[in-house]
């Protein structure tokens, strides 16, 4: 390659997740290809690479370093800076210098197809092993214990490398240069059992406890009715869906009904489990996912679940190693003690998992992922927000689906899915995750942010800490992070017109909101409209018995009394109890709660009185409706709020007129979206925004999702959903995040502004 071109230096900076991705030996590999000298190391800035050579070769360099960068790369900044020529020879990997603040740590990635094939392959030294990965694959997040990303500060820093895997991980052409958790059966960690061992023991139907990514999992037959309930019984899970693992797309493709996106993010490297609707004749119990036409499926993700898969020849339910609501298990000793009374027998291994991280859950809605819960294939990779924040900051999330968020300038790292807080294990992760994101990515909060609830776990942390570093403590009102994640997560700041429709959020007047509509930016928000608010029977305990509030809803129709219904729930005694307590006032707060109105509805059609998981009278609402029905039942608007109890009364009416329930369904679902369609429209006239945002955790539920896209989009609204973070609590942290940001950001200026902000009156 002879050049005319003048000889040239150049020295680029690259930040993002560049550690642990096979992005040296890329660039080594490009060197090499070009002909051009230098060097590329790992700094506390980022990979730092020099380039020599005559100037075109230089610039093709350039151009194809990020182009051509590996597919589990991803590249934030690149910044080039001309240096003097040395008239160096030759390119080199240089030794890691410095820590690596600026270099991230990647999520876990599912077994890639190159190490697959050596699986497979009985010629390979990996056949058959377990925990072959590569610099394309493997675990990366549920590994590290701390940084920079380098074997030692693994849980793999007790597997000495064997002379063959040495080889491979010193040399810049192989596939696992550097790869940080390579091994081998030589030298890696093993199984206590076999694997066909476990096979036999699904296939008799019995439970196994099997030690996965993240933590342990619980498997089945998935075809085994006797095997499933047992699971269900022995988990004290009655209703919850299990998660299914298919061998491949074919498998899955048996179960469900699988479209082109769902199957892109059944193959993704994140390996998600996805909500698929089900085949009528799909070989599962069906105990797996009661009251649900949907199942949860995922394909498998480590060699070890490919391995497993095989060997069984059929789907197997894999569901969280834990009991009833506890965090899953991942811990060896404690996985033994907790999971022993419901596993027949364990599969275990000697990699430890340094943190737990649940499998992740996706919807797809009109052909795009819709989180549930983010988690692993997704943490700890950042959201890139529209406006850095001026300094570090901690996000403490909400209570339940709970996450923390750490922010740096552009970048909100956001924690694996933790659970809810008020169990003392959850609590338990929780202080480990704001602990171990913090020093993964060295960020020391300056700001801490909470929820407005005073009760809630996450705020006294918060206002701990504040209290003990003496930093600033900033109360976000929860629908308001809500909109402000979902904001976040489509890169925009507002204004807009936000509609945060969930089960329960602290309100700025202490009452339970949670069927809002705000004018909002990131700095604040005015509530501008709201579901008309009706007691709250019992607080809390309302959320669990969906009949309470259909005594509630009934009593502001005048209808508590009417003796048919009063039968058809059951227990009148407490019927009785409930509807006096609410005249009373006693112990029934008021709330415009969007999640309660679901449970009114699906209690006065007699669907479900009381509900065994959270959200469950919502999900199993949508589940039946009938996707034939058009209706929709008129709801009225008054002065500020939407007439909840219409809906209500229109159910009641056609219940009693024998109206199908699937129909019943349909046509609420139908009003509920015109009502806050027509409210948009409302508040568009006042304000002028004509954007809206959907967020909270109603909005997982993809019929109304889609039945109030619709209705906007055709007003001629911009429709934001969420994309990379859930609509319910989960992506609370987020929300959080960038609202502390911008207040951090925005109040130094507004103390100069002539004009007062038009939004922000809502502020706390
Ligand atoms: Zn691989
Ligand atoms: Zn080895």
């Amino acid at each position: 390659m002879v050049s005319d071109s003048p000889l040239v230096r150049q020295r680029y900076t690259v930040r993002g997740i560049v550690q642990g991705v096979g992005f040296r030996p890329h660039v080594h590999q490009l060197a090499a290809e070009l002909q051009l000298a230098g060097y590329v190391t790992n700094t506390a800035e980022g990979v730092v690479i020099e380039i020599e050579g005559p100037a075109d070769r230089v610039t093709s360099f350039a151009a194809a370093v990020v182009d051509r960068a590996p597919p589990l790369a991803v590249v934030d900044s690149f910044a080039l800076q001309d240096v003097a020529t040395l008239g160096t020879e030759g390119f080199e990997i240089r030794a890691s210098i410095g820590g690596s603040a600026a270099t991230l740590v990647s999520p876990d990635v599912a077994t890639c197809a190159d190490c697959l094939a050596e699986l497979t392959d009985p010629a390979n030294r990996r056949y058959g092993y377990a925990f072959t990965n590569c610099t394309n694959c493997g675990p990366r997040y549920t590994i590290v214990t701390t940084i920079p990303y380098d074997r030692p500060n693994t849980t793999m820093a007790s597997f000495a490398m064997c002379d063959a895997c040495r080889a491979e991980y010193e040399d810049p052409t192989d596939r696992r240069f550097h790869a940080q958790p390579v091994c081998c059966p030589a030298c890696g960690p093993r199984l206590d059992i076999s694997i066909e061992a476990v096979a036999a023991a699904l296939q008799a139907e019995e439970i196994v406890a099997i030690k996965g990514l993240g933590g342990y999992h619980l498997a089945v037959l998935a075809s085994s009715e006797p095997g499933v309930a047992r699971l269900r019984a022995r988990k004290h899970r009655e209703d919850k869906p299990f998660a299914v693992m298919a061998s491949d797309l074919d498998a899955a493709s048996g179960l469900c009904i699988i479209d082109g996106a769902a199957k892109e993010l059944l193959r993704s490297p994140a390996r998600p489990i996805v909500l698929l609707p089900r085949l009528p004749g799909a070989a599962v119990a069906s105990a797996i996912a009661p009251g649900t036409g949907e199942l949860g499926v995922m394909l498998p993700y480590t060699p070890l679940h490919h391995l497993l898969l095989a060997a069984v020849g059929e789907p197997i339910v894999l569901t969280s190693g834990n009991v009833s609501d506890e965090p899953i298990a991942y811990r060896d000793d404690d996985a033994r003690s907790r999971l022993h009374p419901i596993a027949d027998r364990l599969l275990t291994h000697d990699r430890p998992i340094h943190i737990r991280v649940d499998d992740s859950v996706v919807r797809t809605v009109d052909g795009a992922p819709y989180l549930l819960r983010r988690s692993r294939g997704y943490a700890p990779a950042p959201i890139s927000v529209p406006s850095a924040s001026r300094v570090p900051i901690l996000a403490c999330g909400a209570e339940l689906k709970s996450t923390i968020a750490l922010a740096r300038g552009r970048q909100v790292f956001l924690s694996h899915h933790i659970g809810d807080l008020k169990n003392y294990e959850a609590y338990e992760s929780f202080c480990e995750a704001i602990e171990h994101v913090g020093r993964l990515f060295e960020i020391t909060p300056e700001i801490v942010a909470h929820d407005l609830h005073p009760d809630y776990l996450s705020t006294s942390y918060a206002l701990e800490l504040a209290e003990k570093r003496d930093i600033e403590a900033i109360a976000v009102q929860h629908h308001h992070a809500h909109i402000a994640s979902c904001l976040a997560d489509n890169g925009l700041e507002g204004p807009v017109i936000g509609v945060a429709f969930d089960g329960t959020g602290y309100g700025t007047d202490g009452s339970v909101w949670g069927g809002e509509f705000l004018v909002a930016d990131l700095v604040g928000f005015e509530r501008a409209g709201w579901l008309a608010p009706v007691p709250l029977p019992g607080g809390d305990a309302a959320a669990d018995e969906p009949w309470r509030m259909a005594a509630s809803y009934l009593d502001v129709l005048g209808e508590a009394d009417s003796a048919p219904i009063v039968r058809a729930l059951g227990d009148d005694v407490r019927w009785n109890d409930v509807v006096a307590m609410t005249r009373a006032g006693v112990n029934s707060p008021l709330t415009s709660s969007a999640g309660r109105l679901f449970d009114a509805v699906a209690a006065v059609i007699g669907l479900r009185t009381v509900v065994n998981y959270e959200g469950q009278a919502a999900i199993e609402l949508e589940a039946i409706v009938d996707p034939g029905e058009t209706g929709a039942y008129p709801v009225s608007i008054d002065g500020s709020t939407l007439v909840g109890s219409d809906l209500v009364a229109a159910a009641l009416a056609d219940s009693r007129g024998g109206v199908e329930r699937g129909r019943i369904a349909a046509r609420f679902h139908h009003g509920l979206a015109a009502g806050v369609a027509a409210m948009c429209q409302r508040l568009r006239a006042e304000t002028a925004l004509g954007t809206v945002a959907l967020s909270g955790g109603v909005f997982a539920n993809v019929v109304l999702l889609r039945d109030v896209s619709r209705l906007l989009e055709a007003a001629g609204f911009v429709v934001l959903r969420h994309r990379q973070v859930p609509c319910n609590d989960g992506g609370i942290s987020l929300g959080q995040a960038v609202v502390a940001a911008a207040r951090a950001h925005h109040r130094p200026t507004d103390l100069l502004r002539s004009e007062p902000r038009r939004t922000g009156a809502g502020d706390v």
